[in-house]
């Protein structure tokens, strides 16, 4: 991962312009910093950069990138460097760019029900300053308190409410960018209409850092729902769950979110929140999120629901309606990625989607491919959106023997997914991680056209190279 493609390296002038872009306190090219900022939590996926360039403007990114382009340095964007794929982690060298000091909520338009924000603010930030005043930003990546809203539409971010609610695209009204030739252009706006031209907006959504850098926001918000339940169901077969979901779905109920997990999440999520969970005899729970603005209707909801669950194979129903009792009952399921991180050792993630009613045949299918390559597998997520994330472990086998392991179940996994007619990521992005397994889910001809709108937009190649494709 150390080949440089031709890129020259940041030198004592180039480091001196960058100073007198940013200010002395906004460049770093010590190794600590360069250390911090050479990875995202993508475990096994490192790089460092030769300097840290932390801007305050988008006058500032368009001059670092002009910089950049004239000077042949690749640049890496990063917001707070959670991300899942690796996109973060600048495998060339040259500059990282990152915008966490930008993170200024500009406005809230309560007239238009819009919020500008610059990328850096911290997701949940955003949502608690918004649902202060009654409105509502519902894409809720589990990593919310440390994400960054730029991040989120670079990855466009799904979270569990994605079932009702959508995901980060379905906010992104319009955008600042500034191009890698250091140009910058404005997509959309407030309007909730728009066609005129190519919707650029959503090109960005997902692009994942590849075709510009956003340096401010413009997101739709909705009326905050005033009520809120949440259910955590235990079952005793994971087959049962499974179904459960998706007879919800058939039913045309929608709830806020519906996620499982499978029996052998418990014990990491036990260990990392400190406590046992509840039901941890089941062989799987689905918690679900209902929310709305009248308690019958609500109620109603609970009552179909609570139905389906115990005609599937349901054993209990556990109601959490206060704040403190859903954040409980949520925790075991929200840590599972920093748990998996903090038991050290090798895994893999996936982060696979199929049609929500494919979601019994897809869990089936990951017990089946994991059993034949003897790989400890766990299995968790949105079920009702149908975006499972699967984590294969390494154990105690030796590292040539993970490596050739590995490459054949994550084949054989997408390779299922692809057959259900599924997608190889979600929501994590393709990154470095998935890099390899592009063209086995889009075909060739998807993904030259992919290449060329790279070109279109950095026909120099200096922003993010080496993600999503090479
Ligand atoms: C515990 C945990 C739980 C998670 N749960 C979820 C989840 O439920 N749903 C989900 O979708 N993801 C989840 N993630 C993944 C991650 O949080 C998201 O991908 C998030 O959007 C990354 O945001 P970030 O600010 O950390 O971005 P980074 O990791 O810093 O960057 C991610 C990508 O965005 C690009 N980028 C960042 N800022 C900009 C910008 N201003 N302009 C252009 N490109 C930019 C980077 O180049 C990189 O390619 C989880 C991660 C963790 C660690």
């Amino acid at each position: 991962m150390t080949a440089k493609l031709g890129y020259n390296e940041v030198n004592g002038a180039v480091l001196r312009r960058l100073v007198e872009i940013s200010g002395p306190k906004s460049v770093f090219n010590d190794d600590e910093t360069r250390e911090k900022y050479s990875h995202d939590e993508t475990l096994g996926l490192s790089h460092p950069p030769e300097a840290v360039v932390l801007p305050s403007s988008a006058d500032e990114i368009k001059e670092v990138l002009s910089l950049a382009r004239s000077e042949n340095i690749p640049v890496t964007p990063r917001g707070l460097g959670t991300g899942l794929s690796g996109g973060a982690v600048p495998i060339y060298g040259g500059i990282v760019l990152s915008c966490e000091r930008m993170n200024r909520i500009i406005e809230i338009d309560r007239e238009n029900l819009m919020a500008i924000a610059e990328p850096g603010i911290i997701t949940g930030q955003l949502q608690e300053t918004v649902e202060s005043e009654g409105l509502f930003y519902p894409p809720d990546p589990a990593s919310l308190d440390s994400c960054s809203i730029g991040g989120n539409v670079a990855e466009g971010a799904g979270g569990s409410r994605a079932v009702r609610y959508g995901t980060t695209k379905d906010y992104v009204y319009g955008l600042d960018i500034v191009l890698p030739s250091g140009k910058t252009i404005q997509t959309g706006g407030k309007v909730v209409k728009d066609v005129t031209g190519y919707n650029l907006t959503q090109l960005m959504v997902g692009s994942e850092g590849t075709l510009a850098v956003v340096s401010r926001i413009v997101l739709r918000l909705i009326p905050l729902p005033r009520l809120r339940m949440d259910l955590l169901v235990p079952y005793s077969t994971l087959e049962e769950a499974a179904h459960t979901v998706s007879e919800i779905i058939e039913a045309r109920i929608v709830p806020t979110a519906i996620e499982f997990m499978e029996r052998n999440c418990f014990e990491l999520a036990e260990n990392h929140i400190q406590r046992k969970l509840v039901f941890r005899d089941a062989a799987a729970h689905i918690l679900i999120t209902l929310d709305g603005n009248h308690q019958e209707a609500l109620e109603e909801s609970r009552n179909q629901v609570g139905e389906i669950c115990e005609k599937n194979g349901a054993y209990d129903i556990l109601v959490a309606m206060t704040r403190p009792d859903r954040e409980r009952m949520w925790e075991g399921r929200k840590c599972l990625f920093e748990a998996a991180n903090q038991v050290g050792g090798m895994y893999k993630s996936l982060d696979v989607v199929v049609p929500r009613n494919q979601i019994p045949t897809l869990v089936k299918t990951i017990q089946k491919i994991s059993g034949e390559h003897k790989i400890e597998s766990m299995s968790f997520g949105h079920a009702g959106d149908g975006n499972v994330h699967i984590l294969l472990f390494k154990g105690s086998i030796t590292d040539e023997e993970w490596d050739t392991k590995i490459e054949r179940a994550q084949k054989d996994l997408y390779t299922a997914t692809i057959q259900l007619d599924g997608k190889i990521t979600a929501e994590h992005g393709v990154g470095l991680l998935r890099k390899p397994y592009l063209s086995m889910n889009l075909g060739a001809n998807q993904v030259n056209v992919l290449k060329h709108l790279k070109k279109a937009f950095d026909p120099n190649y200096i922003l993010n190279p080496g993600k999503i494709f090479d």
